[in-house]
């Protein structure tokens, strides 16, 4: 047999399109040929399994052979093969069926998978980093001749009797010149090491020559045959391959590794993840320690179709706070070759989002109900997960609102029910609204932190980035309840009751405390109030007003409040006109007296909020040890 042809496509070549357009993604053409490798075994296997091939399926190893002198890269497998006819069928026409709707659609299309995709041109994309490729095959069925395909990325191929003695077929690409990167062994293992990990085939990669003669080079020294001797790349099994009930807590953690051997940290528990119905999904998810540096961690997750590695870009198919998470999720099911729009629009991807979402709040409802001890343990390491997941997927927030932690100064750990009905009879103030207190930097606020102490009320400890936007959901999410940081105001007006002390300074002399204080302060921003206070509060306090601060906060963390981040921080100094200090200031002997006294109390109060610092630290020194003298 010798034939000639054209590939039935009626427009010009388009190869050269193929090739350029692709080209950033030209490394794919390997996971496209070690995938249809793949498939091709996995054919004879079922074939065998169903009874419709009778011979030995035998060692199905796919064989990668570099030759670096040669210039060739060779797939060769051992699965159904084709007959020339299949070739005609399925290289020649199939893969081409979409070639004009290709060429007047390429322009459109953003990356190579999405043509690939589309267009079935699979196979072809060996012509992005190839001059010639050949095909070698024998088909498994009885008395097949064997075939081989040429085709120099021309509409030409050539179709003639092959040289394979053995079920399978070879692909042979001579590497054309501008990709000769692909002659090198590190970079084919790199690839290999990111698409074909977990191919269910095993992979055989290696560039060694064998003693058996192949012809002779220029000097008319003997070349020997490339092939391969070297070890399986790939773990045919892996773990989110298995049933849950095979697999101990160990195997769980080795796969974890296997995954990410760079990580060091153990993940804290895992999510084994099998639907067949009514998307097909399998995977595991791995919660890892994420503290407060939850940007850096994300792209983890990894997407694969039937254990051939798509991407770890898993944005649209995994929702936004579930990407903290590491892990595996295949489904052959995820349309994988479409433009994002359509993947946010896809039904499957939608359901598939959901499901994870429920599955994943399941899990850790069910951890806090069986074992609240170790539930508690791990929360430091879940709790911006769990937060970030409740500020950003409204059913999640709503099964979270079960197992959601709040944690107190004292370390101790409540529900947010429990915790309401803690504070319920202290610290609802005198409108009916429940106040619960927050500090976020333990050792800056312990003043106001020792000021609500003193009329046991509870404090609590809110001090990540993303707490800022959480204590507005936890608002929201519990009815007449108002969150307020320790240092937002005199902690008499943080919660406000009935009975107040009354002000035993007249009009006259708390004018005269005002104007001595704004004088001793001389600051913009601070603004100075005359209180009735408890004698036994402090006589300076100052406070910056919660709704400020929070927006302010929000604006650092990127929660769009960019208006507020601008704003200058604006204070409130609140002086205790029941103080026996006051008085004291008030009966000083003269105006310079009064004045030093009044700077040293406020000079106390900013030094409690951090806020004395430089020039003006070191006068409070020299003047407190003036006073001392
Ligand atoms: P796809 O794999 O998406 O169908 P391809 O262009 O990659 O598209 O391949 C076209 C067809 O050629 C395959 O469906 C298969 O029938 C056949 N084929 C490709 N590679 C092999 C192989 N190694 N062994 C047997 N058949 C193959």
């Amino acid at each position: 047999m010798n034939e000639k042809g054209n590939i039935s496509i009626h427009t010009e070549n388009i190869f050269p399109v193929i090739k350029k357009f692709l080209y950033s993604d030209n490394e794919i053409f390997l996971r496209e040929l070690v995938s249809n490798a793949v498939d091709a075994s996995q054919k004879i296997k079922r074939l065998a399994s169903l009874g419709q091939y009778h011979g030995e399926t035998g060692d199905l190893t796919i064989d990668i052979v570099l030759n670096e002198e040669a210039k060739t890269i060779t797939i060769s497998d051992k699965g159904i093969g084709m007959t020339a006819d299949e070739i005609k069928k399925y290289i020649n026409q199939i893969a081409f069926s979409g070639a004009t709707e290709f060429v007047e659609k390429f322009k459109e299309a953003k990356d190579a998978n999405e043509i690939i995709g589309r267009f079935g041109l699979g196979f072809y994309s060996a012509f992005m980093v190839a001059d010639v490729v050949e095909i070698q095959s024998l088909s498994y069925q009885d008395g097949s001749q064997s075939a081989r395909w040429v085709c120099d990325g021309s509409t030409e191929f050539e179709l003639t009797d092959g040289n394979r003695t053995y079920r399978g077929t070879d692909i042979i690409l001579h590497i054309n010149k501008d990709s000769e990167e692909f002659l090198d062994k590190g970079k084919i293992q790199g690839i290999l090491d990111k698409y074909a990990r977990f191919l269910p085939i095993p992979i055989r990669f290696g560039t060694k020559t064998t003693s058996e003669p192949d012809g002779e080079d220029e000097e008319g020294k003997t070349k020997y045959k490339s092939v391969e001797v070297d070890n399986i790349i790939n773990n045919t099994h892996p773990a989110w391959t298995k049933s849950p009930s095979e697999l101990k807590d160990e195997d769980y953690i080795n796969f974890y590794r296997e995954l990410y051997p760079y990580t060091f940290d153990e993940p804290l528990f895992w999510i084994h993840l099998n639907v067949d119905y009514p998307f097909n999904l399998t995977g595991i998810l791995y919660f890892p320690k994420v503290k407060n540096d939850f940007e850096v961690q994300k792209d983890k997750i990894k997407l694969y179709s039937r254990q051939v590695f798509i991407t770890d870009e898993v944005k649209d198919i995994v929702p936004e706070f579930l990407m903290l998470l590491h892990g595996v999720i295949d489904s052959p099911d995820i349309p994988l070759n479409v433009s994002r729009s359509f993947l946010q629009a896809d039904s499957n991807v939608k359901k598939i989002n959901t499901y994870i979402t429920k599955k994943v709040a399941d899990k850790l409802n069910e951890l806090f109900k069986t074992e609240r001890k170790g539930f508690e343990e791990k929360w430091n390491d879940i709790a911006v997960f769990v937060k970030y997941g409740m500020l950003t997927d409204e059913k999640f927030a709503e099964k979270a609102l079960d197992f959601c932690l709040l944690k107190n100064t004292n370390g101790e750990l409540f529900t947010l029910t429990e915790y309401a009905a803690k504070v319920k009879d202290f610290q609802q103030d005198k409108d009916g609204n429940l106040v619960y207190l927050y500090a976020s930097d333990l050792a800056g606020q312990d003043s106001y932190i020792a000021s609500a102490k003193q009329k046991n009320y509870d404090v609590l400890v809110f001090d990540s980035p993303i707490d800022s936007h959480f204590v507005s959901l936890l608002e929201q999410k519990s009815e007449k309840t108002q969150l307020k940081r320790v240092d937002a105001d005199i902690i008499e007006n943080l919660i406000k009751k009935e009975e107040k002390a009354s002000l035993e300074l007249s009009t006259e002399e708390t004018e005269q405390v005002k104007t001595l204080f704004e004088k001793a302060i001389s600051r913009d921003h601070m603004k100075v109030e005359v209180d009735a206070l408890p004698t036994d509060a402090l006589p300076v306090t100052v406070t910056m007003d919660e709704f400020i601060r929070r927006m302010k906060d929000m604006a650092k963390t990127g929660g769009g409040m960019g208006f507020y981040g601008t704003m200058p921080d604006s204070y409130k100094v609140t002086v205790n006109g029941n103080h026996p200090l006051i008085k004291r200031i008030l009966n000083g002997e003269n105006q310079e007296e009064q004045q030093q006294l009044a700077k040293q109390a406020f000079d106390l109060a900013l030094l409690s909020r951090g806020l004395l610092t430089g020039a003006e630290l070191t006068d409070f020194v020299k003047r407190s040890v003036s006073l001392i003298g």
